[in-house]
């Protein structure tokens, strides 16, 4: 059976990076970006002051030295003139420094008469300047290709001019359920029926991640009913089915994906929850038959659909951050396989502190609800209380 690793590595050299389209720099916030951005413009565009007082030159500035005010400039104004030896110029935040000036004197250090100022004490010299350029240049690369858009590098994109940007396209990721007991929302389920959640939760990790989820319903246990599904997922980058790859006779998921064209690549992976997981290409496009219990279908799209999802719209970093914590009580994973177990964090005197989210059950989504991260635990080991666990983190860390 593959590793997690090696199972990631085979999923991923098979998966396309998609294209790019330009959209309006607000709406790129949260996407990726796909083009180097070089900086046209000199930010600030010339030196101004922080702070409302009195731009002058620093070799006039000591205690008691008295200076003539010649002028006045305001933020989206400019300086009427050059300013010469013991001159002084009125100057509020954000406006220009007249020519001659390299020094800001707040307000509060002066002693402001008739025409006339008068120096309290000394002065930083150019402590109230922002000189031209200081936070970008001409010609800086400010950002590269790969990177998630925050709010910070949309505010960036706005000062240097960028009405649009180029970002890597949204995948559109078709979701399928598999199953003849489930009941697809909307309709109260039956006697020997349950609820369908895998559809709402596949479809909100594509969205978490940044792609649009086309659902295509449920099919039922029938080799024909689930190739009819998979073939109106012909518009889609990627489809991920849940449920029907285990090796029940009514386990119909991997067979109906090769009669309809697909190529498997890899099934069953050695880990827990979540083994029976399967990769293939159809038509170029990447398929996921993710297993059908709700924990075991989010927790292999966590470590495999979204990588490669991530992948696709050219984002750089594809896993999700690890840390360290110490087991709050022992966490035990017999059996031969990884376990991927849910756990809450909390921040302790020894530092993060993970303790398991109760019963570890691949059918119980509370387990998952209640997750801080998951605790990547070898087989057949015990870790004892005190000991270390390694986690991906899936929410904020607690404070
Ligand atoms: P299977 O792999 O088809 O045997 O499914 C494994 C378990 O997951 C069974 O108990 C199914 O009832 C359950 N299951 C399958 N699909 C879904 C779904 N969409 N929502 C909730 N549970 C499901
Ligand atoms: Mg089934």
């Amino acid at each position: 059976m593959l590793s997690v690793e090696e199972a990631l590595a085979a999923i991923l050299a098979r998966i396309p990076v998609l294209g790019t389209e330009r959209v309006d720099v607000i709406a790129a916030l949260g996407r990726v970006l796909a083009e180097p951005i070089v900086s046209r413009r000199e930010i600030p565009p010339w030196p101004n002051s922080s702070m409302d007082g009195y731009a002058l030159r620093a070799a006039d500035t000591g205690p008691g030295l008295a200076l003539t005010v010649v002028g006045r400039v305001e933020a989206g104004g400019l300086p009427s003139r050059v300013l010469g030896r013991g001159e002084a110029m009125r100057i509020f935040t954000g406006a220009p420094l007249p020519e001659g000036a390299d020094t800001v004197v707040p307000q509060e250090d002066v002693d402001a008469g008739e025409g006339r100022i008068a120096l309290r004490g000394s002065t930083d010299l150019a402590a109230y300047v922002r000189p031209r350029g200081e936070d970008v240049r001409v010609g800086d690369r400010v950002l590269g290709p790969g990177r998630r858009l925050t709010a910070a590098e949309i505010g960036l994109l706005a000062t240097l001019g960028y009405g649009q940007v180029r970002v890597y396209r949204r995948p559109r990721v078709a979701i399928l359920s598999t199953g003849n007991e489930l009941a697809d929302l909307g309709t109260e389920p039956g006697p020997g029926q349950i609820p369908n959640t895998n559809s709402y939760t596949l479809m909100a990790q594509v969205i978490e991640t940044g792609g649009e989820p086309i659902s295509l319903g449920v099919a039922r246990d029938r080799l024909e009913s689930i190739e009819e599904r998979l073939r109106a997922a012909r518009d889609a980058d990627v489809l991920v089915s849940s449920a029907g790859v285990s090796v029940g006779e009514l386990d119909l998921v991997r067979e109906a994906l090769i009669r309809a064209g697909a190529e498997l690549h890899l099934w069953q992976v050695s880990m827990r929850p979540g083994k029976p997981v399967t990769f293939g290409s159809m038509g170029g496009r990447p398929v996921f038959g993710l297993p059908g219990n709700p924990v075991s279908a989010m927790v292999t799209f966590e470590l495999f659909v979204r990588p490669a999802l991530l992948k696709m719209t050219g984002c750089e970093r594809l896993q999700r951050p690890r840390v360290q914590a110490r087991a709050l009580a022992p966490v035990t994973n017999p059996g031969a396989r990884r376990g991927y177990l849910r756990v809450q964090l909390e921040r302790t005197d020894a530092g993060l502190g993970a303790r398991l989210t109760g019963e570890q059950g691949s059918a119980i989504l509370r387990s998952m609800v209640a997750a801080d991260g998951l605790a990547v635990v070898p087989p057949d080991t015990e870790v004892p209380a005190g000991g270390y666990l390694e986690v991906i983190v899936l929410r904020e860390l607690p404070s």
